[in-house]
């Protein structure tokens, strides 16, 4: 599916454009006139039954006219709604130029993994919401799409089977070491080798990745992508150390006292799989999403063929929830033979905190939506197998404290679903393994480790990020958490 590395010559309507541009005459309402660039994907029908990516990709055309349409704001409200400060307008000006190496090192001045960015970042709420185009256009939707683009100077380097390693300073003779090889882990690993010092990621999972490879499936964020970035990162020197469960095979005080690393970053996620609570989560046939996501993503379940993973098969699944890991783990479902998949969630889908574009993918590909609606209990039969599930019908209350409308039960509303497997991705926490055996280090009542503004825990030379410490988040916004830590070691290493 991949589109080829060349070049291709811009048609009439793209040099056009261009030749205003060059001389000055490109003007806001040329630009506004462009049409949105529509994403070009994979027929629903032929992706339910494979793990290829769903979306495809700009065009080289397409992405340059989706580049015309941005306004060059000189107040560019993009980049503030950007949590990493991407210069938008820079990255994008160069698309449009048909700069496309000078366009990702634009992006990469502020983002260490655009390729991943630009494919899972819910942008619609971040910097497309305040883009000027969409509000021009008085639609959302119309924005200038920033992600694909994003995703299209990624993805130009990519196709030229180029690796970009960076710059690595000459060797301080510091060790720090990483716990967790997530977004937050990897982004501040790379930014602790660039400034010369010896990193060692510990990761429990014998892969590296973090939810990128566990959880977010393929046919949304190609394996091989993470791969990449992690190749670069041992390319510059990161040693990465798989099995390795911080807490159990070492505790922090053993790194930095009996190991000689000088500092730690601590991004171990938020991996515990919260449950309902009802009567009938124990039954055969109730999983997490977690779970079921591992199973198939990172144990190669899906791939039939090649991997004996078990991995259960049910005709009727019910999804329980209404973010991305439940779109994720119904779509998987569907691809995993499941003739009926019901999305099971008490609001309605205005306040489903799930992408815009997972929700219609998933529909596309013919996942059941139930709004209104939450099980009280999971039935089984004589063998402990899930035979169906009772629900009750809901109706919208008041905000409550997320803002959102807050679902109320219809009293006497009790029906019944007919399913042979529940998969419950209502959200998860931290593991508490690591922080029950260092318990110097001071968490939050919800689990979570608190920091200082500078990422710095409780902990002497203990630094978190990411996941562990603003609960389950974005990839986005771990990066950033990794980075921001990361800066603050090399400045106490640096003092030293
Ligand atoms: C199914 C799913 C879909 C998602 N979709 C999106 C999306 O579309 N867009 C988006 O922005 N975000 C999405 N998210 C959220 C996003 O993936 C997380 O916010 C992000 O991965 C958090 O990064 P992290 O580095 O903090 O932790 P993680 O990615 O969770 O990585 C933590 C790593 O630490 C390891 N670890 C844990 N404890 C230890 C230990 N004691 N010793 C050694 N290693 C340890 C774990 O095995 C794991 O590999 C999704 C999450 C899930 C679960």
């Amino acid at each position: 599916m991949n589109r080829p590395a060349e070049f291709e010559a811009p048609t009439a309507s793209v040099r056009g454009l261009l030749e205003k541009l060059g001389e000055g005459r490109l003007s806001v309402r040329d630009r506004l006139a462009i049409p949105p660039q529509e994403m070009p994907a994979q027929d629903p029908a032929a992706r339910r039954g494979n793990m290829d990516e769903v979306a495809l990709g700009y065009s080289e055309e397409q992405a340059r006219l989706e580049a015309l349409r941005c306004l060059q704001c000189k107040n560019a409200p993009c980049i503030a709604s950007c949590p990493v400060g991407i210069d938008i307008p820079g990255f994008i000006a160069e698309i449009a130029a048909g700069r496309y190496a000078e366009s990702l090192a634009v992006l990469k001045k502020s983002n260490l993994f655009p390729a991943i960015c630009g494919r899972v970042c819910p942008q619609e709420v971040q910097c497309q919401a305040t883009c000027t185009v969409g509000k021009s256009l008085k639609s959302l939707d119309k924005a200038v799409s920033i992600g694909r683009l994003e995703r299209f100077a990624a993805d130009r380097e990519r196709e030229s089977g180029r690796l970009e390693v960076p710059a690595v300073k000459p060797a301080t003779g510091k060790r720090v070491a990483v716990v967790g090889s997530g977004p937050a882990g990897l982004a501040a690993a790379a930014d602790l080798a660039k400034e010369g010092h010896a990193v060692t990621i510990f990761e429990a999972f014998h892969k590296p990745g973090g939810v990128m490879i566990y959880g977010i499936p393929e046919f949304r964020l190609p394996k091989d992508i993470v791969g990449r970035e992690i190749e670069a990162l041992e390319q510059m020197g990161v040693e990465i150390r798989t099995n390795f469960l911080v807490g159990r095979t070492r505790s922090l005080k053993d790194l930095l006292d009996r190991d000689g690393f000088a500092a730690v970053f601590i991004g171990s996620g938020a991996g515990l799989p919260k449950f309902m609570d009802i009567p009938g989560e124990n039954l055969i046939g109730v999983f997490s999403a977690n779970e079921y996501l591992t199973r198939s993503n990172l144990m190669r379940a899906y791939d039939l063929q090649h991997a004996d993973t078990p991995i259960f098969k049910a005709k009727r699944m019910a999804v329980l929830g209404g973010g991305n890991v439940a779109m994720d783990a119904a779509r998987t479902a569907v691809r995993m033979g499941a003739e009926k998949v019901f999305l099971v969630y008490r609001r309605t889908e205005r306040e489903m905190p799930a992408r815009v574009e997972e929700v219609a993918h998933a529909r596309e590909e013919g996942v059941v939506f139930r709004f209104l609606e939450s099980p009280t209990r999971i039935l089984g039969d004589e063998r402990k197998r899930v035979t169906g599930m009772e629900c009750l019908s809901y109706t919208l209350g008041d905000p409550d404290a997320s803002g959102r409308r807050s679902p109320v039960a219809v009293p006497g509303s009790e029906h019944l679903l007919d399913v042979d497997a529940v998969i419950v991705a209502i959200g998860n926490e931290s593991h508490p393994l690591l922080l029950q055996t260092n318990p110097e280090i001071a968490v939050s009542r919800r689990g979570n480790i608190i920091t200082d503004e500078t990422g710095k825990t409780s902990m002497d030379r203990v630094y978190a990020g990411g996941d562990i410490v603003l609960g389950a988040a974005t990839v986005i916004l771990a990066m950033g958490e990794g980075r921001r830590a990361a800066a603050s070691i090399n400045r106490l290493l640096a003092e030293e």
